[in-house]
């Protein structure tokens, strides 16, 4: 056996989260794709059996009520809460990611101040969010300036309203500065909106605690609730007395079944609800969220880091010279919790290895994405996949 192989087999032995694997519906491929689609957790069939068969199919539109359908949306946010580092109340599930950051953004124009005719976007933006972006600043009067988010703290200034920025590159991996950034973007009178698909369930985020003025995220990816599950919208708690919300619905309104036709916001984060929400989804979420239970989030990124560094030294010992580099990067401080590879051939090569078991995905034209989910993904695991893609490296030729 190699060395790598005994070093991964003890690290599973010393990894304190390996039991949390038991929660979730596994076989025996190498599943590297989370950060795409999170595994399903053990339980959720017999909750969604409940939900359809005594809530809906028995109750009907008694569960709104009695099953607690209609408070859902502000209960998963609290459950979603603690992962994200921010206090109960700020956060509401709803939505897709798509439209939660057109909601952020558009209010945060509304809260910046007066006069102010820039909004600043990631230039390496994952596409939604640039598009979404554009629009909205088509419709409220702004100008997009793309910006590498290093350069925010150079380039935000008197006439920024807002800035969106992702907290990890979706392609590259890369984490950046939340609290930097974010202490740079308030001390410009602008507001921060953080787009956190790529690190809510990967590495702590703390919301509350560095300042962010507004967030978004997905929840089918490290959170592991389900194909398009809802997303969330975080509205710090300072903010929401003056949230003007662009797509004001009637579950957002005070009083909603007063069905009134003026609208008057609800208090809270109940604010940020649009319309009915998709309860299957919703509640299948709030499930699979039971896996969290217990496990502290600093756990979670220390594996993390451990697994990709692990993936890393692994890749450059097993793989044929210059077939592969990384374009994630190297400090830990600037790491999410996934290695992208450059591949000239990245897309013969993934189906391959999907072929053979080890599942990742591809950001055309040349990015093999690994993404490193430490609550079910292992060292063993994490050495087979670097030594089956070597293998691939080798027989598929560039
Ligand atoms: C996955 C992802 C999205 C997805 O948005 P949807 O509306 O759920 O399709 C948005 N932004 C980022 C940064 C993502 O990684």
């Amino acid at each position: 056996m190699s060395d790598l192989r005994e070093r991964a087999l003890a690290l599973d032995t010393e990894d304190a989260l390996a039991p949390l694997r038991e929660r979730f519906t596994l076989d025996d491929t190498v599943y590297l794709d989370g950060n795409s689609l999170g595994a399903l957790p053990r339980h959720v069939p017999a909750r969604m059996q409940e939900v359809l068969t005594r809530e809906w199919g028995e109750l009907r539109i008694r569960s709104w009520d009695e099953s607690g359908w209609w408070t859902a949306p502000e209960r998963v946010g609290d459950r979603i809460a603690p992962i994200v580092g921010a206090a109960a109340g700020q956060i509401v599930v709803g939505d897709s990611t798509s439209v939660n950051v057109f909601k952020a953004l558009v209010a945060a124009t509304r809260l910046a101040p007066e006069g102010r005719d820039e909004i600043l976007v990631d230039a390496r933006t994952f596409p939604t969010d640039g598009y979404i972006a554009a629009s909205a600043a088509r419709m409220t009067g702004h100008r997009i300036v793309p910006v590498a988010p290093a350069d925010v703290p150079d380039t935000v200034g008197p006439r920024t309203a807002a800035v969106l920025l992702n907290h990890v590159d979706y392609r590259s991996g890369r984490l950046h500065d939340l609290p930097g950034l974010t202490a740079a973007v308030r001390g410009a009178g602008a507001l921060a909106v953080w787009d956190l698909c790529h690190s809510a369930g990967a590495l702590p985020v703390g919301l509350d605690e560095h300042g962010v003025d507004l967030a978004v995220g997905c929840t089918y990816k490290y959170l592991n609730g389900g194909p398009g599950s809802p997303a969330y919208l975080y509205v710090a708690e300072r903010h929401q007395a003056a949230f003007d919300s662009p797509l004001p619905g009637w579950t957002s309104h005070a009083d909603p079944f007063a069905m009134t036709p003026g609208y008057t916001p609800a208090p809270g984060a109940v604010r940020g609800r649009v319309g009915t929400p998709d309860i299957l989804s919703m509640l299948a979420l709030e499930a699979s969220l039971d896996v969290w239970d217990g496990v502290r989030i600093d756990a979670v990124r220390a594996k993390s880091l451990a697994l990709t560094d692990f993936f890393l030294e692994c890749v450059e010992a097993y793989a044929p010279e210059g077939r592969v580099t990384s374009v994630t990067p190297a400090a830990h401080a600037e790491r999410g919790s996934q290695v992208a590879l450059r591949c000239e051939d990245a897309e013969p090569v993934m189906a391959e290895l999907i072929a053979r078991g080890v599942v990742g995905d591809l950001r055309r034209p040349d990015v093999l994405r690994f993404g490193f989910t430490p609550l079910y993904v292992g060292f063993a695991d994490t050495e087979r996949a670097a030594r089956v893609l070597a293998d691939v490296l080798g027989a598929v030729a560039a």
